[in-house]
């Protein structure tokens, strides 16, 4: 007998259905991420994983660290912008961080990366309940907010943003969080009970390594998804770079909340790091920090009469130097200020970017490895041999700088140094202008 053609199709219908129906139970019920109180034992393991980390020092490691924990205060007003603009709103977000934490774009890149691959997904909803789509006040079971905060840190960070706590983010507990609510909570928990995570990504160079530093230090997450949050991280921050050199042009988020130095760090207000691209700008700081900005014109930048490529940028003494790229500290020594040269290796283009008449103290060790945009050292005091306080920074090809001072150059050497002149202007540019 022949079976009727029309039951074959009617069956596979069926089976279809029921796989998706297993299919869309089993997105809904993912196993949730679940967030911890750091503990003792996740200290101990921590360290082991990284013992470079020192919990007593919230200045990062000796090559300059992360700046140091920022100013707590977030302004009631803190959005992201509009949930319809996720690029905007994690970009806005990635530029908050790097603000506030004195992060490079790299670094900033794995918490947002991490966010997006919570509950909450790509446009980083503030008041979403684990297994939701749609935003609701906290529900206190199951994870809520960017990075679905649950149990005792849920019912903390709730605390923190409502009544009696001052500021009160949302009105009481029956309210939905908003952007200001979460940024509020994340600073208060980074700057204390987690802030070994902005030691953590503060030692990374790439989106993909911030990322998995953040899901270990900060979510230790039930489900790790790790290629889920390195592929975020690394989208959010080409999505950065493609809207990085337009800074404070997009939504309303960044810049709300202002970071300072934390307190005993010898070292940035972290106001401003230029970075385009792999270069950072040498001083960190607003624009304000040059003291001789007419060097800056025409699209590149002034010699200052050096008989090879180098540039003198006046600034006060003490103000934070950073990483013009990224690199290994290949020398360490005096020079003729007395002031201290640092020279960093990097290995991709072969060049060594060289920061001279610094402070003696406080610098980037010999050996360590320094992300671009990093605090390498600060600017030295005034001193006979070499005048008004500024930071010389040349760029040779090499490992080292080859020798060459103003009175004497051989011109072998001369030859080795690289104009970066355009990269100094570019860089500048970027910088907030208070
Ligand atoms: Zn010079």
């Amino acid at each position: 007998m022949i079976r009727p053609a029309s039951k074959v199709p009617k069956k596979l219908w069926h089976a279809i259905r029921i796989v998706l129906i297993i299919t869309l139970t089993l997105i809904v019920v993912t196993p949730p991420t679940v967030l911890h109180a750091w503990t003792t034992n996740d200290l101990n393991t921590y360290q082991t994983k990284y013992p470079w980390y020192n919990p007593n020092d919230t200045c990062g490691n000796a090559a300059g660290g992360g700046g140091g924990p920022a100013n707590l205060t977030v302004g009631k007003d803190f959005s992201l912008g509009p949930l319809t603009d996720s690029v905007g709103r994690r970009v806005n977000l990635m530029k908050a961080l790097m603000s506030d934490y004195h992060l490079t774009p790299e670094q900033a890149a794995g918490p947002v990366g991490n966010f997006m691959a919570e509950s909450g997904g790509i446009n980083l909803p503030p008041d979403i309940n684990e297994g939701e789509h749609v935003g609701a006040p906290p529900k206190f079971s199951g994870g809520y907010g960017w990075a679905q905060w649950t149990g005792p840190r849920q019912v903390s960070f709730i605390n923190y943003v409502t009544p009696p706590s001052n500021p009160a983010y949302m009105a009481s507990k029956s309210e939905h969080a908003n952007d200001a609510a979460n940024y509020a909570w994340l600073k208060k928990e980074l700057n204390e009970s987690q802030k070994v995570t902005i030691d953590a990504i503060s030692k990374t160079s790439s989106p993909e390594d911030s990322a998995v530093a953040f899901e270990a230090a900060f979510e230790r997450a039930g489900n790790k998804v790790l290629d889920t949050r390195k592929t975020n991280a690394r989208q959010v921050y080409q999505e950065y770079q493609g809207k990085g050199t337009a800074q404070g042009s997009t939504g309303t988020g960044g810049g709300a909340s202002t970071g300072s130095g934390g307190a005993g760090c010898t070292g940035p207000s972290s106001t401003g790091t230029g970075i385009v691209g792999k270069y950072a700008f040498p001083l960190i700081g607003s624009k304000k920090v040059v003291l001789n900005p007419g060097m800056f014109r025409n699209g590149t930048a002034d010699r200052g009469g050096h008989p090879y490529i180098a540039f003198d940028i006046l600034a006060n003494p003490g103000t934070p130097v950073a990483a013009f790229l990224s690199g290994t500290v290949t020398e360490v020594t005096t020079d003729k200020c007395p002031g201290r040269m640092i020279s960093i290796y990097n290995a991709e283009s072969d060049l060594v970017v060289s920061y001279l008449h610094m402070d003696m103290q406080g610098n980037a060790a010999l050996g360590a490895t320094v992300t671009a945009g990093q605090q390498v050292g600060k600017v030295g005091p005034p001193a006979n041999g070499c005048g008004t306080p500024h930071l010389h920074i040349d760029v040779a090809a090499g490992k080292t700088r080859p020798g060459c001072r103003r009175e004497d150059c051989p011109a072998a050497n001369a030859a080795k140094f690289r104009d970066i002149g355009p990269q100094l202007f570019q860089t500048y540019q970027v910088l907030p202008n208070n």
